[in-house]
């Protein structure tokens, strides 16, 4: 092993190590973030579990609501998963210090052809997904799809989404370099062809360029790979593209209750058990009773989870009612004010120490009350979210806090909620008339 090979053994490990030591940290501290959500029982099944995230999340069901965004989606998709198979021959090169090592153990026997098979499918879902990542950019940039011209995806938002599209375009780039530039020089110097139907169509074009310029094409495509995943590794859990991770556990619990099924809250059960049976004992709580959720640790940990996974594709906007009648109400900008609140959070806590706290909340200086109570609990945004979101638990959550822990509510829900009270429906009408409507009929 010569001098310049364990130079590039040297580089390659401080560029994977370190690289994977930023992200796990990094990993961990959204893991420790979703922690701090209170206890939720998802009552589902281990099938279930697998089921909804077999279907949603691996077989992308939910996306096929809107087709053709689906096809462009499902092939970067696929390319993403199917590209890392390259990455395994990289990554074991790298460590090694080889070359192509995984052909050159196969050459002459039949899994050589299963290896150009593997590197063909790769090249041509490249070349496919190069051309799907301009159309990704065109329909932000220039088709202007209105549920990516919306005011929550201005600033870092808008810049995040062409980031990792540029990102992908690169990487893409740099895989055709290093396949046509080994290609060409392998061709040169043992007259042998790999039998990469794109990468040796460019590599032929490239046979007349000095072994040296080819070997540099190579070396560049080979480390431009390498470092393009290793800064997407970096960069993934600060994107919204964390959720190409996140997907899966996100749909694994999702919540198996019909939409719409609105859950007690236990502390208000207890009291009013306790009411009717003076013989019930209400559980011991390990801290003071809070109804609702003021700030993003009082939300419980699958919502915690719901905004870690967000895609910021906005389907849910496009289909909210309040959204598209006007209101200020964007079911997108609640799960992204959510991952911005812990985030915030997280910054202050590293810079200040554990007790950090800035007078701030979720509810009023993130979300505000405006926007909350533009909601009609449809769940259209539930039912749109193609990886099994559920924005109206955090926004019933924050009105729960808002109107009973602060007793903030317009003047015709009190009235709602007195008649709800007082006659068991939300009309003025006593009890013992509910029936009035019958009279006339026998
Ligand atoms: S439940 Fe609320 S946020 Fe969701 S779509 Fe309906 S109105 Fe919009
Ligand atoms: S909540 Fe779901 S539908 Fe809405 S932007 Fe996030 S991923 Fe898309």
């Amino acid at each position: 092993m010569n001098f310049l090979t364990v130079i590039q053994i040297l580089l390659f490990i401080g560029l994977v190590g370190g690289s994977f030591f930023v992200a796990i940290r990094k990993f961990k501290e959204i893991y420790d973030n979703v922690n701090k959500g209170r206890p939720e029982h998802i009552p589902s099944t281990f099938f279930f579990r697998l089921k909804s995230m077999l279907l949603i999340a691996f077989g992308q069901k939910k996306m096929f609501k809107l087709t053709f965004p689906a096809f462009l989606h499902l092939v970067i998709y696929v390319s993403f998963v199917i590209t890392q198979i390259e990455l395994i021959e990289i990554f074991i090169d790298g460590f090694t210090g080889n070359h192509r090592i995984l052909y050159h153990a196969f050459e002459g026997n039949a899994l050589e052809k299963l290896y150009v098979f593997v590197i063909n499918f790769i090249e041509i879902l490249s070349l496919l997904t190069f051309f799907v990542t301009i159309l990704f950019i065109l329909r932000r940039t220039t088709f202007k799809v209105r549920r990516f011209q919306m005011p929550e995806l201005k600033g870092w938002p808008w810049k995040d989404a062409l980031l990792i599209l540029a990102f992908e375009l690169t990487l893409i780039i740099f895989i055709f370099m290093m396949n046509s530039g080994d290609s060409a020089l392998e061709m040169k110097e043992h007259g042998k062809d790999y039998g990469f139907l794109l990468s040796g169509l460019f590599g032929n074009m490239l046979t007349g360029l000095p072994n040296g310029a080819l070997f540099f094409i190579e070396k560049t495509g080979w480390w431009g790979h390498l470092c393009m995943v290793m800064t997407f590794l970096v960069y993934l859990p600060y994107s919204k593209h964390l959720h190409i991770l996140l997907a899966f556990p996100n749909t694994y619990f999702t919540r198996p209750e019909p939409k719409g099924e609105i859950h007690n809250m236990p502390a208000i059960m207890h009291e009013v058990t306790s009411m009717i049976d003076p013989s019930y004992k209400v559980p011991a709580t390990d801290g003071e009773i809070k109804f609702g959720a003021k700030d993003v640790y009082d939300l419980s940990w699958k919502s915690l989870l719901d905004a870690y996974s967000c895609t910021e594709c906005g389907r849910c906007t496009a289909a909210c009612p309040a959204n598209i009648t006007g209101k200020k109400l964007s079911p997108r900008k609640i799960m992204m004010d959510t991952r911005d609140r812990m985030e915030d959070l997280t910054r202050g806590r590293k810079l200040h120490g554990p007790d950090f706290t800035d007078n701030k909340s979720l509810l009023g200086d993130y979300i505000t009350k405006e926007e909350l109570r533009a909601c009609t609990t449809c769940n259209a945004c539930v039912e749109e979210c193609p990886v099994s979101i559920n924005p109206l638990t955090i926004i019933l959550e924050l009105r729960r806090n808002m109107i009973m822990e602060e007793a903030d509510s317009p003047p015709e829900w009190n009235n709602m909620f007195s008649n709800m009270e007082n006659n068991q429906a939300p009309w003025q009408f006593s009890p013992s008339d509910r029936l009035n409507w019958a009279n006339e009929m026998n």
